[in-house]
């Protein structure tokens, strides 16, 4: 086994979780050093961007690159019902400031080797086709064991920040306890698309989510041409119609008016992917010397598009921590590493408590027409665009928000949505 020298932090993983905290820790002077296990450009999944993470991008100095090549300007979010009865247009520069009117549709190929371009450019260095197997953690260090090129290496570091997504190196060694919260096991399949029915106007760019009576559609124009769809839906739901992945998406864009227009003329340019039983958080997310970031640390359902925004933002908290120790090169304290998990639940709660408004249909009225009293549509705006640090004013407006989503159940608040099928099954068409 060959050893390497000491590095100041390891991360695992340069998605945007890693490459946000290794940029921003090299920025500030550190010596860092990423194991990935990949070769990017790379596929992944999270191609919409919440606002509420732009700043982030802006810190890194990616913002202008991103203006500059062809991603798509998302200017909010729409939701429609399945059988056309019903819609919700977002736009987020009517109610957020202006750093927050725009952000961008990504294929995350491109978008995640610009941010792990830019890491380096900022001074860290890179190993990809590194896969980290073990991570042992001393009093005063870490070694990390990795894969690379058929021989196995160890490298050391005085922190650890593990970004490995959903597998969670750390959380796999450390054996760290995690929550499913309740969430029901989902099932996702998708792929992209040209010839996509598009919004008209500046709504060209928005997210598209088509609510159908067990799950619900991403429709995410990527570019000029592409488009990405995708079914999520109750993994329960999806193994009793005893349909393969594929045929389960054809028949239920057959079965629902609004899909079948927006996917008439589609044709399928990538292959189907699949993704499955995804809802976890680890009830601790820092110890002495380690933390983790984005999926590694946990992930809801991506229905309100949080993941990437809650990668880049805890990326950039976890390299804020480790700043602060390594000024005197200590462990992180007890009171830091809570601090740091309380934050992470603090942002995934929001989320958490939209994902089950979503998922309720009376609550799921309100969304759709909520109240204009009480700016009560500009609340949820900051909502839908991924603010989780609530200024007072902001906080008791969400509070009443999710209190009307409650009492509709028993006190009509807002008209009732159908979601009847309109149409007959001899219409189906031919699948993809
Ligand atoms: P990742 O992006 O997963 O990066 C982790 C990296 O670690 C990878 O590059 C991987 O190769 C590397 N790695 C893993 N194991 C090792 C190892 N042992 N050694 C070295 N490297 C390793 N988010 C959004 O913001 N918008 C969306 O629209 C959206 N849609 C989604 C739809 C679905 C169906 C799903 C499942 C997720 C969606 N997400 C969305 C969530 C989004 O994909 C993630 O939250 C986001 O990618 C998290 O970033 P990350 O950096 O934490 O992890």
């Amino acid at each position: 086994m060959k050893t390497t020298e000491l590095w100041d932090t390891i991360v695992i993983g340069g998605g945007p979780a890693g490459s946000a905290s290794a940029g921003l820790l090299s920025k500030k002077g550190q010596r860092v050093l990423i194991l990935e296990k990949q070769s990017f450009p790379r596929f992944h999944i999270g191609e919409s961007l919440l606002p509420y993470g732009n700043d982030v991008l802006h810190e890194l100095g990616i913002w202008e690159d991103l203006k500059s090549m062809s991603f798509m300007r998302k200017l909010g979010a729409e939701f429609v019902l399945g059988n056309s009865a019903g819609s919700h247009r977002f736009w987020f520069g009517k109610n957020l400031p202006q750093q927050y009117a725009q952000t961008f549709q990504v294929e995350r190929a491109k978008f995640d080797k610009l941010l792990l371009d830019k890491a380096c450019s900022l001074g860290a260095h890179h190993l990809e086709n590194a896969t980290v197997e073990d991570v042992l953690f001393r009093d005063d260090s870490v070694e990390v064991t990795y894969l690379h090129q058929n021989e196995r290496h160890q490298a050391k570091a005085r922190y650890c920040v593990d970004a490995s997504g959903r597998t969670s190196v750390v959380g796999r060694s450390l054996q760290l306890k995690k929550s499913d919260l309740g969430m029901p096991k989902k099932i996702a399949v998708f792929s992209h698309f040209h010839h996509v029915h598009r919004n008209d106007g500046e709504a060209v760019g928005h997210i598209t989510i088509v609510r159908i009576p067990n799950g619900w559609f991403w429709l995410i124009p990527l570019d000029a041409e592409k488009t990405s769809v995708g079914l999520v839906q109750m993994l329960t739901d999806f193994k009793a119609q005893d349909l393969t992945p594929e045929e389960s998406f054809n028949r239920t864009v057959q079965t629902h008016a609004e899909l079948l227009f927006r996917m008439r003329n589609a044709k399928k340019i990538a292959p189907f992917y699949t993704e499955a039983d995804y809802t976890f958080r680890h009830n601790r997310a820092a110890g002495p010397r380690w933390l983790l970031a984005g999926d590694a640390a946990g992930f809801i359902d991506p229905i309100f598009s949080s993941g990437v925004m809650v990668a880049l933002r805890s990326g950039r908290q976890a390299a804020h921590t480790v700043l602060a120790a390594a000024v005197r090169n200590r462990p992180l304290s007890w009171w830091e590493c809570r601090r740091y998990t309380r934050k992470f639940k603090q942002m995934t709660n929001v989320f958490y408590f939209m994902i089950r408004m979503f998922y309720d249909r009376h609550a799921f009225e309100v969304f759709m027409n909520p109240s204009p009293l009480l700016r009560l549509p500009a609340a949820v705006t900051n909502l839908v665009a991924g603010n989780t640090d609530f200024s007072w004013s902001l906080f008791w407006r969400v509070k009443i928000f999710f209190l009307l989503c409650r009492l509709q159940r028993w006190i009509p608040i807002s008209p009732s949505l159908s979601y009847k099928s309109t149409i007959p099954s001899s219409r189906l068409q031919p699948s993809f």
